[in-house]
């Protein structure tokens, strides 16, 4: 049933009930590993839903057994991550990377042929590269500028075609914010799929978050976070997530079961805290970030700035951009002119902005993908998708946009200038020693 008021005035009630929890207006954390039965033929009506024994009795909603299996924490999470992408069901994992390599894992097996969108999150693309290859998972990657023809020509050359069970994107990919065509995925999919054998889509969500872009409705099968960036947004926990309809969950949640990777009662009470001010956080970074990659568009030491909020309206990027996303969201990529050494004088500047990896949170965080967040990709596919020596990427935070701005335009003075470079470090000590 879709709930008639808009998600972000559900983020605090919806999948509660207080009169279960001794009237407690907010969730308690369920620290318990198990459940107690009321009879033994409630234990048994139970497993034999957990274990697919049976079909559901209508209004028959799955008891709690074990907390592997499911918690109250992990199943309200669960239900109101649902409503940012319309899914029907929602799997949380204890890390993105344990969403996504679940979901490769489910959806592959030895033999078949899996085709992804580059660059990918660079856990990912280890899993995808080393992993799976290893299992006898071959894969194939494309680039956002190569057109539906030219990557069906490619998987077709592969002599594996009938073999092709996923197309896994990444979109905005991370650190460019290069944009794929979803549809364009559907077609791909179909184009290969026959009556027998779906290719399923999986979509990475992480980069934009869940409030302005909803792949699912795209035709894309399964949607994935990694809920340690914008969904928990403080920087302190570690999570994951898969939504999707009931076919696909179903099986997620099965071999969730036995990894035994699902989220624990803590991390899911967090996250249940950090989904009440989701939008407006995302709302207020995305502002943040629309002034501050307009400062960056004119400033004299900045070659280029990708931003979704800056493509060029003749472009085929803008065109995806205007069907995909509601908004430029809160991440952006800026090149520098100079190399590796005028980028760390720029980063050993910063004041206010942490130099650290990791993104969507309260705070801005900055990094460089050449030799941190991208360092393991080989150095052809770096300088094929963009990833030089120049490029820096932010994530804008909650402070407030002048602050940014202002840290942000003294260390590009600084970069240029003739001043000692003073690590991070130490300008944090001054900051807190001038109060
Ligand atoms: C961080 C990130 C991941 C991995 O998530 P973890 O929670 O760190 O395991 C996957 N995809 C993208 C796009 C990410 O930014």
């Amino acid at each position: 049933m879709k709930p008639s008021m808009h998600p972000e005035s559900l983020m605090m009630s919806y999948g509660y009930k207080p009169e279960l929890s001794e009237g407690a207006a907010k969730p308690p954390v369920f620290q318990t590993s198990t459940f107690v039965f009321h009879s033994a033929e409630e234990g048994k009506a139970f497993f034999e839903l957990a274990y697919g024994l049976r079909k559901k009795e209508q209004n028959e909603e799955q008891g709690l057994i074990y907390s592997r299996i499911n918690n109250p924490n992990l199943e309200i999470l669960e239900d109101r991550l649902c409503l940012w992408d319309q899914a029907e069901q929602c799997a949380v994992f204890e890390s993105g990377m344990s969403a996504i390599s679940t979901v490769l894992l489910e959806f592959l097996k030895p033999g078949d042929l899996l085709l992804y969108s580059l660059p990918v999150y660079g856990g990912t693309d280890h899993f995808i590269t080393h992993f799976l290859k290893d299992i006898g998972i071959e894969s194939i990657g494309f680039r956002s500028d190569q057109s539906k023809e030219e990557i069906i020509e490619m998987v077709r050359q592969s002599g594996r075609s009938d073999k092709l069970a996923l197309i896994y994107v990444e979109s905005p990919a991370n650190p460019t914010n290069d944009l794929i065509d979803f549809e364009m995925c559907r077609e791909i999919a179909h184009h290969f799929g026959t009556a027998e054998k779906r290719v399923y889509i999986a979509a990475d969500n992480t980069y934009m978050g869940p409030l302005w872009s909803h792949p699912l409705q795209f035709g894309v099968d399964l949607v994935i976070y990694s809920a340690t960036k914008y969904i928990g947004g403080h920087s302190d926990l570690i999570a994951g997530a898969v939504l999707g309809n009931a076919e696909v969950i179903s099986r997620v949640k099965t071999l969730r079961t036995f990894l035994g990777n699902m989220a624990s009662p803590h991390t899911c009470w967090l996250l249940l805290r950090s989904l009440e001010t989701l939008k407006v956080r995302m709302e207020q970074q995305a502002r943040s970030a629309q002034q501050i990659a307009a400062f960056l568009c004119e400033h004299p030491s900045v070659s280029k700035v990708h931003y979704l909020g800056c493509l060029e309206p003749s472009s085929k990027s803008y065109e995806i951009y205007k069907r995909q996303y509601e908004s430029p969201g809160a991440m952006i990529a800026f090149e520098i002119r100079g190399g590796e050494k005028e980028a760390f004088r720029f980063l050993n500047h910063l004041r206010l902005i942490k130099l650290a990896v990791s993104l969507g949170s309260t705070e801005s965080l900055i990094q460089h993908p050449a030799t941190m967040t991208h360092a393991g990709l080989c150095p052809e596919l770096k300088a094929k998708i963009g990833i030089t020596e120049s490029l820096i990427r932010l994530s804008v935070g909650v402070e407030h946009p002048e602050d940014l701005i202002s840290d942000i335009s003294t260390a590009l003075d600084q970069m240029l200038g003739t001043k000692a470079a003073f690590s991070q470090q130490e300008n944090c000590t001054a900051l807190e020693i001038s109060g």
